[in-house]
């Protein structure tokens, strides 16, 4: 399948990993928008939330805990962040792969533009 995000989780494309186990993977977004920038991804290819259901929905939840063990060691637990994934072309969301984005290091606003 041609999807970028694939071929990371194969390391058919080079990415800067900050975790990884057999189902998930955290790297380093190429164009961070805060100093803090990491791409939560499943392995297996999701191509969006909406993509999310029963069958598939355990990993979503193992994405939020690793998502909260990088941002203990990322030194933004106390200050707050953010953990947004788009949808669709509205949403925003550029590569159909299912990620989740941990952004901090600096303060947000909200809503969303
Ligand atoms: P989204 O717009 O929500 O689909 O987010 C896609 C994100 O992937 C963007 O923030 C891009 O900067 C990022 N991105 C695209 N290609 C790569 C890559 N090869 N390595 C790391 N991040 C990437
Ligand atoms: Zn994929």
């Amino acid at each position: 399948m041609d999807c970028i995000f694939c071929k990371i989780a194969d390391g058919e494309i080079p990415s800067t990993k900050v975790y990884e186990d057999d189902e998930v993977l955290a790297f380093l977004d190429l164009s961070p928008v805060s100093p803090v920038h990491i791409l939560i991804i499943p392995k297996e290819h999701i191509q969006s939330a909406y993509q999310v259901d029963c069958s598939n929905a355990d990993i979503v939840a193992k994405i939020f805990c690793v998502a909260a063990k990088l941002a203990k060691e990322q030194g933004i637990c106390e200050s707050g962040y953010r953990i947004v994934t788009n949808v669709g072309k509205s949403g925003g969301q550029t590569v159909n792969h299912l990620h989740f984005h941990l952004i901090g290091g600096r303060d947000f606003s909200w809503p969303p533009g």
